[in-house]
């Protein structure tokens, strides 16, 4: 999860990332996470039975790593 400080009305930067599976604080410097962070925001379509729902959250590396690990078939790393 992030919190955010008003710049100005419309302007916004990142304050806090906290890993929403651990309670790790990822720290952040300048407004950007200064560590690996995988940051989801994903609105479910249509034919989900979500429709119109966003999910946001944040995993640190270590509980991406986990998470990967939990899959029946691999995800494809390139690069
Ligand atoms: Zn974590």
């Amino acid at each position: 999860m992030r919190q955010y400080q008003k710049e100005t009305k419309e302007v916004k930067s990142v304050q806090k990332i906290i890993c929403n599976k651990c309670g790790k604080e990822i720290p952040v410097s300048n407004g950007r996470e200064t560590e690996g962070v995988f940051h989801v925001n994903y609105t479910w379509g249509y034919f989900s039975e979500k429709d119109g729902e966003r999910h946001s959250f944040d995993l640190c590396e270590a509980c991406y790593d986990t998470l990967l690990k939990g899959f029946r078939i691999p995800a494809e790393i390139e690069g």
